[in-house]
């Protein structure tokens, strides 16, 4: 205790993460990346045009931590059928789910043909941000197509937690217009310059913001 001087001052919480003691979320995704993020190639990614609940639920996926039922019976939770709630057909993992489930393909078609670009099947959430990455730099091209990726991936999910909880709210032919309206959204309340077109978004979103 001798080393330790007091001040007549009030006490207040202290984050050690950064020298001068202040708390930031940057300087606590580069603490994550400098010492959890090891093995992979791409940085926490942050992106300020989606909600945070948005960030974090691609941040779950990133890191195969959603309670798909892959990852629910690695941690000794039993089911009594393994398989996908949407088609029946296969274990509920990551891949299955967001990929190659028949109804997540058909999804995937349905934005391409929307958005009118092929997105290439996928492998991994990195494959998918890298074909992301490859889109050609026109205006606001790239961060419109990240918007509606991330938007496709949430509604997804979506589908995904309502087929396992019988919840007949949110349905197959739902899931196309939520992409839609969501990724809308998400745009329209962060551009405060120049705010997205909803006619044209509907027509063809690159030309859009
Ligand atoms: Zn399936």
């Amino acid at each position: 205790m001798n080393h330790i001087q007091l001040v007549n001052d009030w006490d207040q919480w202290c984050w050690e993460g950064f020298r001068y003691g202040l708390y930031s979320v940057s300087k606590a995704r580069q603490m994550i990346d400098k010492f959890d993020q090891h093995d992979t190639s791409h940085p926490t990614f942050w992106y300020k045009f989606v909600p945070i609940k948005i960030n974090v639920f691609i941040w779950r996926l990133r890191l195969r931590r959603l309670p798909t039922k892959s990852n629910l019976l690695a941690k000794g939770m039993e089911f009594e059928n393994d398989n996908c709630c949407v088609c029946d057909n296969g274990l509920e993992d990551d891949l299955h789910a967001f990929a190659n489930c028949v109804n997540s393909k058909l999804i995937w078609l349905k934005v391409a043909s929307w958005i009118n670009l092929d997105i290439p099947s996928w492998n991994s959430l990195d494959g998918l941000r890298s074909w992301v990455d490859g889109v050609p730099i026109i205006g606001n091209h790239k961060t419109i197509v990240t918007a509606i990726i991330y938007s496709t991936l949430w509604n997804i999910w979506r589908l995904r937690n309502s087929s396992t909880f019988k919840d007949s709210k949110f349905r197959k032919c739902h899931v196309l217009d939520s992409i839609v309206v969501d990724s809308f959204n998400w745009l329209y309340a962060r551009f405060k310059k120049s705010r997205v077109n909803w006619t044209v978004w509907l027509q063809n979103p690159l030309n859009a913001l």
